[in-house]
């Protein structure tokens, strides 16, 4: 099997050596605010106690702009509002309506497309080549599906009366900021839902944005509202006791609060938190598309994924060659300002990940797990991180249990697909896996064993507003994408 795939093609160096031209996108498109209100009732409002929180470009470290933070007073008065919104317009409009103004959204997104482009990647530290031809397209997608059913509830769901249920909490992570407001607000808005929502402190930006668009698009004030604020904000909604439904996307730590915080109640709940997810590479695998794979996997978003391939199963014959195409491949990765449509691993996105992240490297080590990583020169400003892999990784160690949530990859070796499946299913997480092999019945059997709420093959990191996502065991409940994201936000 290993000579199959043992290539004679000698691997461009660019690491080291080799260095492209510049090619900076311009920030002139982006008109950053320096201060930014509360978004509640239709109208921008300060916040009740007048406090701000600053956010920064994580690859300069300089500030971007300032932001309200919602305190108990404000979360009231959007949930109020979104309650009216509810009564007196949401709720009373038909399916093919609401569809109009969702649909309207989409388009005012995309025209703002570029815009909202430069935002995230000021922001948050993404190279703007993701944010551009990923974020923000599959953002606009998103809105254009539900948008689609909107008017076609009774057609999804035959023989049942579906109806919203009220008032929606929506809390997003810093990772996907606008991208994961669109899969929380989309469905919600589709099924006759109102909602009040908080993106993550570090990274609020294009959700600020979306609300002047929102304002553009018309809606009937209280139908979204959106709260700036840090956790404190976050846990203010989630106990505000006219909210009906809970949809949050972080940490499982914070899930788990916001389990036992709401289990006394009848709001309902989807939770998508963390994962460890295992790509599993077979010794018939197409190997240089699989080393693709495994880089898309781990070093997509610098890692901030939490469908990241964060552990490598490779099938033991095909280890050394497989390990040494991808540290030829991490060699050629290019490190560095967001903003260069070259850059291939941006900015993390903050100092307390990027020392999460540190910490986790140490660890390794400590372990005795081999270290590798690039020599990739990193900005002098900023929180970077090189592509970093370790081997002879422990299948008990922390490296191949927890989410570290960064450019770090740790490898394991197997021998058969019983004893992968038992590794890769043995971690309290359960998001998504990847599967790369020739076989198709070897795909099947993986995909229905893998206890994965998605399972790529011979891909990864592919999303469609009309493919559900979510989790098993510690990685959450519940889905969003797709038909079963219509479920969470109705009764019947
Ligand atoms: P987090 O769970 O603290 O934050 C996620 C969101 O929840 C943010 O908007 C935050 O302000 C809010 N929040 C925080 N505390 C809250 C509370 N008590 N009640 C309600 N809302 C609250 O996550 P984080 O600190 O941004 O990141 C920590 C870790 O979470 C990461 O290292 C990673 O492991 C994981 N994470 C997972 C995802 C994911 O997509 N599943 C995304 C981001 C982070
Ligand atoms: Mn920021």
């Amino acid at each position: 099997m290993a000579t199959k795939n043992k290539s004679t093609i000698k691997p461009l160096r660019l690491g080291a050596g080799w260095k492209y031209a510049p090619a900076p996108e311009s920030s002139a498109s982006a008109q950053i605010q320096h201060q930014y209100e509360l978004f509640i009732d239709g109208k921008w409002q300060p916040p009740k106690k007048g406090a701000y929180l600053e956010s920064i470009n994580p690859a300069t470290e300089k500030k971007l702009y300032r932001a309200a933070v919602a305190t108990e007073q404000d979360v009231d008065k959007a949930v109020a509002a979104a309650q009216k919104g509810f009564d007196k317009y949401w709720k009373k409009m038909s399916g093919k309506d609401r569809g109009k103004y969702i649909f309207r959204i989409a388009r005012l997104m995309q025209e703002q497309a570029r815009e909202l482009s430069v935002m995230e990647t000021l922001d948050g530290g993404k190279p703007i080549r993701e944010s551009r031809d990923i974020d923000i397209p599959l953002a606009c997608n998103h809105f254009f599906y539900y948008a689609g059913w909107a008017d076609k509830l009774e057609y999804a769901l035959p023989n049942r009366t579906a109806k919203p249920l009220g008032v929606a909490a929506q809390i997003t992570p810093w990772n996907f900021p606008l991208l994961m407001a669109a899969w929380k607000l989309a469905p919600a808005l589709a099924t006759g839902n109102t909602v009040v929502l908080k993106p993550a402190e570090t990274t609020s930006l294009t959700t600020l944005k979306l609300a002047s668009i929102i304002q553009e698009a018309d809606l009937p004030p209280g139908v979204v509202n959106i709260l700036t604020g840090a956790g404190e904000t976050g846990s203010a909604l989630v106990r505000h006791p006219n909210i009906n439904k809970i949809a949050f996307t972080g940490s499982t730590a914070v899930g788990k609060w916001i389990q036992q915080e709401t289990a006394a109640s009848t709001k309902k709940l989807t939770l998508e938190l963390g994962g460890k997810a295992a790509n599993i590479v077979f010794s018939d695998a197409p190997i240089d598309q699989a080393v693709e794979g495994v880089v898309n996997g781990i070093f997509f978003n610098q890692g901030h994924v939490c469908c990241a391939g964060s552990r490598l199963y490779v099938q033991e014959s095909i280890a050394s060659v497989f390990i040494q195409k991808l540290k030829d491949r991490m060699a050629t990765l290019l490190v560095g300002d967001p903003m260069d449509k070259n850059t291939d691993i941006g900015a993390i996105n903050s100092a307390a990940q990027l020392d999460k992240i540190n910490q986790y490297i140490r660890l390794g080590k400590k372990e005795g797990a081999h270290h590798y990583e690039s020599d990739a020169r990193l900005p002098q400003k900023g929180f970077f991180c090189r592509p970093t892999l370790f081997t002879k990784v422990a299948q008990s160690s922390r490296l191949a249990q927890e989410e570290i949530f960064g450019p770090v990859l740790a490898i394991l070796t197997f021998r058969t697909e019983d004893e992968v499946i038992e590794k890769a299913n043995n971690t309290p997480y359960g998001l998504s896996a990847g599967v790369w092999t020739d076989k198709g019945s070897r795909i099947f059997n993986m995909s229905r064993r893998l206890k994965a709420g998605v399972v790529w093959a011979n891909a990864y990191n592919l999303f469609d507003p009309a493919s559900p996502f979510g989790g098993y065991k510690e990685s959450g409940y519940g889905r969003e994408g797709g038909w079963h994201g219509l479920y969470p936000y109705l009764t019947f």
